[in-house]
């Protein structure tokens, strides 16, 4: 392993480079051999389904590992279950395709579903009702009528064919799964790599899976320096929304553990640098516009589903937007983040000198608007590679930038301003809330011509090809010696009130991330096959 600490030999920086783009598979399958012999525990004869609740939701379509085993059950059963499996197999599929392709899917799924000659046709247990869908024809099968035809087939899954499943083996088999997901993750679990970065509770550096192989991040934060700092509830904040977002837009969270000294939050790694960095570090100043409309793109998805959770970010800005060894970025650090439920609006300064909205400056409350104001000033940066109201590296003093901020209007000297980004930049920067684009009621910022080149469906789904992609053997960070040391922390106790704190905040695998990567690294087919258990006898769950 390479020494943590030898982070600025190159040599070793090719060689973490190089398992992140590797290690995952093979890494992996060496590893599989003592993983076959491995098997899934029982689970706890309380059952699983209490916390769980029998939500189909949950168990059918977020939890990865639930949707494959409910759809090997469905396939494994008779052909009309197994003809609505794949009815929405079919349904992903076309909601990603564009143009003729998308037709033909959509054509394909009459034929074969909706039509009561074919064998697959779906609606031959709806008695009446199917006469609804045999009308169904080339001329009324539109996008409504496809939206229709899967909710009735999702409606058909969550009757009869869920509470059977809740009986079978492979709901069993789940059940194993779950119980595999709450065992105890300590620092043994990872191997450690070089420091990534440092942050206001410690440093943030690369492990590894050690039994899947799968490179993440890991998030360090010292435990006496967040008592001393008192920082122990901004980062139960920043954990729990890192654990809910669930989005290709937002950092995810994948393990929250301890160790002795640590608190450590183990989240997707980020190999191609933060945006600062790519606006102002990488020569040429400022990021070209085929860049910049693609991430504006991402991070706008990102920002709306933050707010679809009822948060606020607070510190929008292209330091926190980091981007994957794919070229695809992600919003990151929600220190500041706050959660405002049912239009709940808050009084308190905070974010970043030059992104803050005019609302905030002048102490009024303020809701999810001081959000786009901040994509605007960033969309500004990315392109001119100074802010609206501040200059690059400019000497000036915080009562100046707000002065700036609240009374001049926003200035496009640079001559990489095109008409779209003009006028997009523009909205975003109203000063007044109401005029704002994003906070009007019904205006939904994915429809401005800026946007006019991305299909937001393909862009969720991550098929959108990035326009960019960072090289495997650069490393897209100042050098290490640029990050300031951490300081001594003063030696404070750690009594029983921290260490109920701590094992709050250490909640192991966070499902949806867990299974994923159980299902990616190529565990769960594995298991699944080598692990004969079968259910044993009257232990079907209630
Ligand atoms: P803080 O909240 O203390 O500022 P950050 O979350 O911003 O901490 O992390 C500190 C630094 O660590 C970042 O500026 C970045 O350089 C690096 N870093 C953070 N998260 C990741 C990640 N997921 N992948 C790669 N590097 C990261
Ligand atoms: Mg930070
Ligand atoms: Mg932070």
């Amino acid at each position: 392993r390479c020494d943590p600490r030898g982070s600025g030999c190159p040599s070793q920086l090719m060689y973490l480079n190089n398992l992140v783009v590797n290690t995952t598979y093979p890494g992996a399958q060496q590893a599989g051999t003592s993983r076959s012999s491995m098997s899934l525990p029982r689970p706890k004869s309380s059952g699983l389904l209490g916390s769980e609740g029998s939500c189909y939701e949950s168990l059918c379509e977020q939890q990865p590992i639930g949707r494959r085993l409910f759809r090997q059950f469905l396939l494994d059963s008779n052909s009309q279950y197994a003809a609505a499996a794949k009815l929405l197999e079919d349904f992903d599929y076309w909601q990603h395709m564009e143009d003729e392709a998308k037709e033909k899917a959509k054509m394909s799924v009459l034929a074969k579903f909706c039509q009561p000659e074919s064998r697959t046709f779906l609606f031959s247990h709806a008695g009446d009702a199917a006469e609804k869908y045999t009308s169904l024809s080339i001329s009324n099968f539109d996008e409504a009528a496809m939206e229709h035809v899967r909710e009735a087939t999702r409606t058909f899954l969550k009757g009869g064919p869920f509470s059977e499943y809740l009986k079978s083996p492979f709901f069993y088999r789940f059940l194993q799964w779950k119980e595999y997901e709450k065992q105890k993750i300590t620092r043994k679990y990872f191997y450690e790599f070089r420091t990534l970065g440092r942050g206001g509770f410690g440093e943030v550096c690369a492990v590894q899976v050690k039994h899947t192989g799968q490179m993440y991040a890991c998030k360090k934060l010292d435990k006496r320096r967040l008592k001393t700092k008192g920082g122990e509830r901004l980062a139960l904040i920043e954990k729990q929304i890192l654990e809910k977002a669930n989005s290709r837009f937002v950092i995810n969270l994948a393990y929250a553990y301890e160790d002795r000294t640590h608190l450590c939050l183990v989240i997707d790694l980020m190999s191609g640098g933060d945006l600062k960095f790519h606006i102002y570090d990488l020569g040429k100043r400022g990021i070209r516009m085929e860049r910049v409309v693609y991430y504006v793109a991402q991070i706008t998805s990102g920002i709306l589903h933050l707010h679809s959770m009822d948060i606020v970010y607070r510190d929008m800005k292209p330091e926190n937007v980091l981007l994957d060894a794919k070229g695809q970025c992600r919003l990151s650090d929600f220190g500041l983040a706050v959660e405002l439920p049912k239009g709940k609006k808050i009084c308190q300064k905070a974010g970043t000198t030059g992104y803050m909205a005019p609302e905030i400056l002048r102490q009024e409350n303020y809701g999810m608007s001081v959000d786009w104001w901040s994509v605007g000033c960033s969309i500004y940066e990315m392109v001119a590679a100074r802010l609206p109201f501040k200059d690059f590296k400019e000497k000036v003093q915080n009562e100046e930038v707000t002065r700036r901020t609240l009374e001049d209007d926003c200035k496009f000297q640079h001559s990489d301003f095109d008409a779209p980004v003009k006028d997009l930049i523009s909205h975003f920067l109203k000063k007044k809330v109401q005029n704002r684009l994003g906070c009007r009621s019904g205006d939904d910022p994915r429809n401005h011509v800026f946007f006019k080149g991305i299909n937001f469906h393909r862009l969720e789904a991550g098929l959108a090809e990035p326009p960019w992609v960072p090289k495997p053997n650069v490393i897209y960070a100042k050098d290490m010696d640029a990050f300031r040391t951490a300081s001594e922390v003063e030696d404070v106790k750690l009594d029983s009130k921290d260490e109920r704190f701590f094992k709050e905040f250490s909640t192991g695998a966070v499902p949806v991330r867990w299974q994923k990567e159980m299902i990616e690294s190529g565990t769960f087919d594995l298991l699944n096959s080598s692990d004969k258990t079968e259910m044993p006898a009257g232990s079907e769950a209630q």
